[in-house]
């Protein structure tokens, strides 16, 4: 370990939620983008946390439910994506725990799975290259999330305190706020894709890209209208209730372009971050470098190397610049201290290129820019396969649809 760097390990075991965030606080407090305080997390990390959901998984009604966002009873989002966006289930495991439900259900879930699955791929092609090839819609007005778009609007701030308390929207009011923010008000995608982010527990950059992306009309024909329109139907309450409900300021569709043509031949065909197909073993070694892609008991290295002790890297530099909600890094500070009650494993704040220089590592491989970054700079001796629904292969990733032929 470097000079300087924390080996933070030996207390994390039995965190309270409590516990956890004084830890992350006194540990990670100077990385941390807002007060650190965790109201109601929508998840608490885990594998044992993640293993009990999956065990009570019920899709019935997500079919027409899916989209539905107040009262919180009427939802039947699953709410199983940090777990899945940092590798404590797998794609495959949440499908294949849905094979006895009602069969519409089903196949509106796994659907949504593989929409997960083409985020992935499409980050796998273009990487750190999507913010700017695929940006259709110029910026027209300038201004701090939330600050620039909050006002009286229930459901703005609803849903915007639903985000900052919680650490997770359903699909349906990430789009509300993502089309409120860049198409109805003209401020840049790209500022609003970076404070949700920071906040969402399953803050990915392969799917929160595509979703805002999604939303503003790049790599689409159109843009998504949010207007009152979506309230009524999905949460029709908060216009009930709303100070501003006689003269409701989106009441009407917002106007939208779609922008301009990209050139979008990476896209048609290239190459993608896929990672090996088997494990590549060079010799063995003698940790298991664990990222946050992968942070569960089953992830493949840890797995194959049973008897080798596990590392864990707050990669400072990233996290200074990130500045992510507290929320999220107590998301993961709960899921190491679980994980550390079965297995041996240090955790280190510093950058992991510098903390894990010279040692000999299996990892499970990560399609994403910062993984092959950082394994270009170090001595990983066993590279173990990333688990994806079906491997990229070079082909159509312009759109879902092209896609998923
Ligand atoms: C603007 C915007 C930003 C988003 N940011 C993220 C993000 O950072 N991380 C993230 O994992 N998802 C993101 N999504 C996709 C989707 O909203 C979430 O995956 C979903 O809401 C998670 O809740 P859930 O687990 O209850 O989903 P469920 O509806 O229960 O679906 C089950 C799983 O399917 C996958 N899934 C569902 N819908 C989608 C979708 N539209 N796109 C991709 N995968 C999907 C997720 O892995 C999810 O956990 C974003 C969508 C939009 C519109």
């Amino acid at each position: 370990m470097s000079e300087g760097a924390t080996d933070l390990v030996p207390q994390l075991p039995n965190l309270s939620i409590d516990d956890a965030a004084s830890w992350v606080a006194q540990h990670l407090g100077h990385l941390v983008g807002d007060s650190g305080a965790v109201a109601i997390p929508a998840r608490r990390g885990g594998q044992r946390a993640a293993d009990a959901a999956l065990a009570a998984l019920d899709v019935t009604g997500y079919a027409k439910r899916r989209s539905q966002v107040h009262p919180l009873q009427r939802r039947a989002a699953t709410v199983l994506s940090p777990y899945i966006r940092h590798g404590l289930l797998t794609l495959a495991e949440a499908s294949a725990a849905v094979a006895g439900a009602p069969a519409a259900d089903r196949r509106k879930f796994i659907d949504e799975l593989w929409w997960q699955e083409y985020t992935r791929h499409l980050y796998a092609r273009v990487g750190t290259r999507n913010t700017a090839p695929l940006r259709r819609r110029p910026a027209t007005a300038a201004g701090q999330w939330p600050d620039a778009i909050r006002n009286d609007m229930s459901c703005v701030q609803s849903v915007s305190d639903e985000l900052e308390q919680t650490g997770w929207l359903v699909n349906q009011t990430r789009m509300w706020l993502a089309s409120h923010w860049s198409v109805r008000a003209g401020h840049d995608w790209r500022v609003g894709e970076e404070w949700m982010f920071r906040h969402l527990l399953d803050g990915s950059r392969a799917a929160n890209r595509y979703g805002w992306q999604w939303s503003v009309g790049a790599m689409t024909s159109e843009a998504y209208g949010f207007s009152r329109w979506q309230v009524e139907r999905r949460a029709p309450a908060w216009c009930a209730s709303c100070p501003l409900a006689s003269e409701c300021p989106i009441q009407d569709w917002p106007t939208a372009s779609p922008g301009e043509r990209i050139d979008d031949a990476l896209l048609r065909a290239g190459p993608d971050l896929a990672g090996p197909d088997e494990a590549e073993i060079t010799a063995a070694p003698e940790q298991v470098w664990l990222t946050a892609e992968s942070l569960g008991d089953r992830d493949p290295a840890l797995m194959a190397w049973p008897t080798s002790p596990a590392v864990f890297v707050f990669d400072e530099p990233l996290l200074d610049r990130l500045r992510l909600s507290a929320k999220r890094l107590v998301f993961i500070a709960e899921t190491l201290a679980d994980l550390a009650e079965r297995r041996p494993l240090r955790i280190v704040l510093g950058d992991p290129v510098v903390e894990l220089h010279g040692v000999a590592l299996a990892s499970t491989f990560a399609p994403v820019p910062g993984y092959q970054r950082r394994t270009a700079l170090l001595n990983v001796v066993a590279t173990h396969p990333y688990s994806w629904m079906r491997r990229p292969s070079g082909g159509d990733v312009r759109s879902h649809s092209a896609w998923i032929r």
